[in-house]
């Protein structure tokens, strides 16, 4: 038999959307912009570093900001029980600058994710993807070197990662999410994810 092993998406599973509080806490609105306003990523991305640079907001303003932002209510007790249980690794396509905050809070699991580079002025350059489809691709190493992978997500961008998995969970997934992508079971609290991952 296959070794489990547990992975979950961060933004919308265990802590909230990060740029949308970005955008709450420096009262910026364009920050809110997601894929669903600008699909190009890499189009969004280079709007959002354009806006802080325009705001005069470092990399060490947003960490700032980050610092305040909370783990979803019952996150840190989920993902302890989880990890009591099986391996987990959480794979996002957010960046490590931004994450490490909330996972000192989440009590430092593994994180795959990306990386950015600053400015010596301290304003953040770019941002690097260690490879693209990095969560699918995260999916198809593990099942490789011997895993059965369980994941769960919440978004378009878990999708591909979803596919990928041998067993697969959308967690309190928008309405049209749930219409597009009937295949996968759904779990609306961590009680339900928790025994949906198992
Ligand atoms: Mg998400």
């Amino acid at each position: 038999m296959k070794t489990p092993i547990c992975c979950l998406d961060l933004e919308g599973v265990l802590v909230p959307e990060i740029w949308i509080k970005v955008s709450e806490k420096t009262k910026i609105r364009e920050l809110r912009l997601t894929t669903r306003d600008i699909p190009d990523y890499d189009a969004l991305m280079k709007r959002r570093l354009k806006i802080l640079r325009q705001h005069k907001i470092r990399l060490r303003d947003i960490e700032h900001v980050i610092s305040k932002i909370e783990p979803l209510s019952g996150a840190r007790r989920f993902l302890d029980k989880l990890r009591a249980e099986t391996q987990v690794v959480i794979l996002s396509d957010t960046y490590y600058e931004f994450a490490m905050p909330l996972m000192k809070k989440l009590g430092y699991p593994s994180l795959f994710c990306n990386w950015l580079s600053t400015d010596p002025a301290g304003f953040i350059a770019n941002y690097h993807l260690r490879q693209p489809n990095g969560k699918q691709k995260a999916v198809i190493g593990l099942k490789r070197i011997g895993f059965c992978v369980h994941a769960a997500g919440d978004s378009y961008n878990d999708i591909a990662m979803l596919k990928a998995a041998d067993k697969a969970v959308l967690f309190n997934p928008p309405p049209h999410i749930v219409k597009e992508f009937p295949q996968f079971k759904i779990a609306k609290n961590y009680k339900e994810l928790l025994k949906a991952l198992g």
